[in-house]
């Protein structure tokens, strides 16, 4: 259903309950990921011109031309990430306006999210606060140097894409732990690459369109 011109009870928890239904339906299983977006409010991390759509199928812009993922894909690389069991420390690269990092500290016990644009971090932090997520730790850098001094990661999410992945990222990925990306630059798919004692192997998902990973940073 589609929730534009619902006005009243938008924000409601039962709207989070018809996109939780949704994603049962579009095939996300983990009750621990789907548990996590029904407790987090997706319409405080949106512009309020745009509120009303926060919980339709869908990637909304959010100001530098940058955009909040669909709830499905938040879902589903979550899922991906997860792999069934809890999560210790977790790198996200891309925090943008930290719907999915909103998500992540839900799911792990410590959150380090990295974002270039200094001006969408610093919307980020005030709205994380307003949750009291406590666990989460954001940084205004690039996020392909990853944060070697909290390394290693038993996750590392990147909400950008790339077509190759620094070998010294993939180094702070501890044994055991699963990186989940959108690779590519025109045609995208989400990869999974899983470090364990014999190396790393890489699987090659759905196909995806993100925004692309750019190096540097940018001050507001
Ligand atoms: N998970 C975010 C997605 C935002 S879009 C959300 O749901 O809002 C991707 C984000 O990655 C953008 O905010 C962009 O600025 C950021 N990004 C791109 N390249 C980056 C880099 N090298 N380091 C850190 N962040 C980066």
């Amino acid at each position: 259903m589609n929730t534009h011109h619902s006005g009243i009870g938008m924000t409601s928890q039962r709207t989070r309950g018809r996109m939780i239904e949704r994603l049962r339906k579009q095939g996300i299983v983990d009750e621990v990921v789907l548990g996590a977006m029904s407790a987090i409010p997706r319409h405080i991390f949106i512009e309020e011109v745009l509120a009303s759509r926060a919980y339709d199928d869908t990637a909304l812009p959010i100001n530098f031309g940058q955009t909040i993922s669909s709830p499905f894909i938040v879902a589903r690389m979550s899922e991906l990430l997860r792999a069934g069991s809890g999560l210790g420390k977790v790198l996200e690269i891309g925090s943008g306006c930290g719907y999915q990092t909103a998500i992540l500290a839900q799911l792990a016990r410590e959150v380090y999210s990295i974002e270039r644009i200094g001006p969408l971090l610093t919307r980020a932090r005030v709205r994380l606060r307003q949750l009291r997520l406590g666990n989460v730790r954001l940084k205004h850098a690039d996020g392909l140097l990853g944060l070697p001094e909290f390394a290693p990661f038993d996750g590392i999410i990147l909400t950008a894409a790339t077509a190759h992945i620094p070998p010294s990222l993939l180094e702070q990925l501890a044994v055991g732990g699963r990186m989940v990306f959108p690779k590519g630059s025109q045609e995208q798919f989400l990869c999974v690459i899983a470090h364990n004692s014999q190396g790393y192997t890489e699987t090659i998902l759905d196909e995806v369109r993100f925004v692309p990973l750019l190096p540097g940073i940018l001050k507001g």
